[in-house]
């Protein structure tokens, strides 16, 4: 896992960069990422920052839902 092909674009729609980082793309789908169609979502490197970030705003989110 992770693990992805030399000249791997990001799967992100409208986004030419090269991919660094593969995910399962309904993870990526979940935290709101616009990504093409697949069972793999290919992050490039500011796109994944993003993913990154969002999971864990999403995480923060759901502590604050618990707390009421
Ligand atoms: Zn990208």
């Amino acid at each position: 896992m992770g693990k992805i092909s030399k000249g791997q674009k990001c799967s992100v729609v409208g986004c030419d960069s090269p991919a660094i980082r593969s995910l399962p793309a309904d993870a990526v789908i979940r935290v709101g990422l616009n990504v093409e169609g697949g069972r793999r979502a290919y992050l490039c490197r500011e796109h994944y920052k993003e993913y990154k970030r969002r999971t864990k705003k999403e995480r923060k989110l759901e502590k604050w839902k618990f707390m009421g």
